[in-house]
């Protein structure tokens, strides 16, 4: 009875995952959910980018969380439309939280749409919301066995950031393990190395997403 159960909450979802897919696909907008645990640098990594494409691309960000708007706050001091949606306690965004917020912004003028779900290695990954890929974030001192405990976000995920690698000779993490471990679950899976306090590897992050947005453009 309770598989039943989490079955239709997920198959509702889907539908309407898949009716903001359709509107993010008339706008030509492109839409990235963006998770990993709290403290792996998310919304760092937002600000970073949102700082480097603000001249080149138009940018709007839903910031998931389960209480206040801090985040939010954040980047919105970058000048670009930002929504906090509060979950109230759920440790995830779903399609339907998403599309109450999505009457709030102009997608005729938006090029990316940047999802940064609530801060959880588990259960975003089961929830579409419309987006074109997951991008997860983890930082390296949440440790190399990650990709083994937590498989499902690692399969779903388009890229994986590696963050914090400036740490590397501090802790014991053994990366050529993580690597092959992440792509034992996930052969298609990118994955990058980089640091948002020193900037390490960000370049390659902002060349993966530029190329990705206009790809959508075209
Ligand atoms: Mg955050
Ligand atoms: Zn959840």
């Amino acid at each position: 009875m309770e598989i039943k159960v989490i079955k239709n909450i997920l198959e509702a979802n889907e539908v309407i995952a898949s009716q903001n897919k359709r509107l993010f696909e008339d706008k030509g907008v492109y839409v990235v959910n963006l998770m990993g645990s709290p403290g792996a640098g998310k919304t760092t990594l937002l600000e970073k980018t949102v700082k480097h494409l603000i001249d080149k691309k138009r940018i709007a960000v839903i910031e998931g969380d389960i209480a206040t708007s801090r985040d939010a706050e954040k980047i919105a001091a970058h000048g670009v439309p930002t929504l906090q949606i509060n979950t109230g306690g759920a440790c995830h965004l779903d399609g339907n939280m998403v599309r109450g917020g999505l009457k709030e912004f102009n997608f005729e003028n938006i090029d990316l749409l940047f999802v940064e779900n609530v801060g959880n290695l588990v259960c975003p990954a089961e929830f579409r919301i419309g987006e074109d890929d997951k991008v997860m974030i983890i930082s390296a001192t949440e440790g190399d066995d990650k990709p083994l405990k937590y498989p499902l976000m690692f399969q779903v995920s388009s890229l994986l950031l590696l963050n914090k690698v400036d740490l590397l000779p501090y802790i014991d993490f053994d990366l050529e393990r993580f690597r092959n471990d992440a792509i034992r679950v996930n052969p298609r899976l990118e994955i990058l190395t980089i640091s948002c306090r020193t900037g390490e590897g960000l370049d390659n992050w902002y060349r993966w997403l530029e190329e990705k947005i206009n790809r959508k453009r075209d």
